[in-house]
């Protein structure tokens, strides 16, 4: 038999998504939330989480995300795992598509965030989370006095190479061409930075180390030379990618894809409500998340009592 038309559909599992749910389970809307195939979001793949308020001597991240789930699931919210398929926003209820079958919805809330690019080594993913880091605020801390490196060659690669010098010894920025992609003002400020070095026309072929970063094996594209770096932390800063593939088409976005958001946490749809990193390539912060789907389930929330349904 057919689900009965949900009042709140919520797609992602990342901190923005369980606060929705703990928000709109509270308010009595009971939510089904969608969990995707990499439950739990970005944290599941980090080690120590010490920026969150409330936990004074940190907490795992994906301990995080298993008492964020639990609070949410105390209050009534159902889960289901696996992916959405697709999604249509042209019709009223909302209809969420997945693998055994269709779920209709009066309002959906979108936490569907975004994922660090990767440069696709195998050591790369075996070492995340243990030397090998997509965010510099996050990890910084863990690098006091450690030679690192950075890869990429855009704004977040400089603004987290000239960041991450309060803690390291040293950060090597490694980029696969000889300019940079930053603005010229944050290259100015690394370039002055006696802390930082240059690696350039460099690609990374490989991070060694068991259980730890110890060094970072390079090529240089143009003279095809190979060379190894000692370093005890790699951070990936080659841009994010946004999961918003199944609203292409059905909702706003910007040239990057990321949804556009206003009056709060509003899409270009009515009853369509955005949060985290989905709708936010600034902060990134499971905090800022958290705290913008509390703002999705509010709105949800408002929205179902204003328009009746
Ligand atoms: P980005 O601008 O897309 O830069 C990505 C960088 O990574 C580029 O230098 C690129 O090299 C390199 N890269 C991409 N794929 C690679 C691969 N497979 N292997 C090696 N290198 C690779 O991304 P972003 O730096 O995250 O910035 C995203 C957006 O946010 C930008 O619009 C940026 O201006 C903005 N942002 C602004 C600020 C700020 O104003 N404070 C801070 C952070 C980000 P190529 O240069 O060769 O393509």
């Amino acid at each position: 038999m057919a689900d009965a038309i949900r009042s709140v559909t919520i797609v992602g599992s990342g901190p923005a998504g369980l606060t929705a749910a703990l928000y709109t389970a509270r308010a009595n809307l009971k939510p089904l939330l969608f969990e995707g195939l990499e439950a739990g979001g970005q944290l599941m793949l980090t080690t120590a989480v010490d920026n969150f308020p409330g936990f004074q001597d940190g907490i795992m991240g994906p301990d995080l995300m298993a008492a964020m789930r639990a609070q949410a699931e105390r209050f009534g919210a159902e889960f289901r795992g696996g992916n959405v398929t697709g999604i249509t926003l042209g019709d009223r209820p909302f209809r969420v598509a997945t693998g055994d079958g269709d779920v209709e919805t009066r309002a959906l809330i979108i936490a569907t965030g975004a994922s660090a690019r990767l440069l696709g080594l195998p050591s790369e993913r075996t070492l995340l989370g243990h030397g090998v880091s997509t965010c510099a605020t996050c990890d910084g801390f863990f690098f006091r006095g450690k030679p690192i490196a950075v890869v990429g060659g855009g704004d977040s690669a400089i603004e987290e190479a000239t960041f991450l010098t309060r803690f390291a010894s040293h950060v090597t920025i490694i980029h696969r061409r000889d300019s940079l992609r930053a603005s010229k003002i944050m290259q100015d400020k690394a370039r002055a930075n006696h802390k930082i070095s240059f690696e350039w026309n460099a690609e990374v072929t490989d991070i060694l180390g068991a259980g730890g970063v110890e060094a970072v094996r390079v090529r240089h594209v143009d003279t095809g030379m190979e060379k190894t770096i000692p370093v005890e932390g790699v951070f990936v800063a080659i841009g994010h990618t946004p999961n918003t593939d199944l609203f292409k088409g059905q909702l706003d976005m910007d040239a990057a894809g990321y949804l556009v958001t206003h009056a709060g946490t509003r899409t270009s749809v009515a009853g369509v409500f955005a949060c985290g990193d989905v709708q936010d390539h600034i902060y990134r912060q499971a905090i800022t998340a958290a705290g913008s789907g509390c703002m999705a389930a509010m709105d949800a929330e408002r929205y179902l009592e204003e328009s009746g349904i």
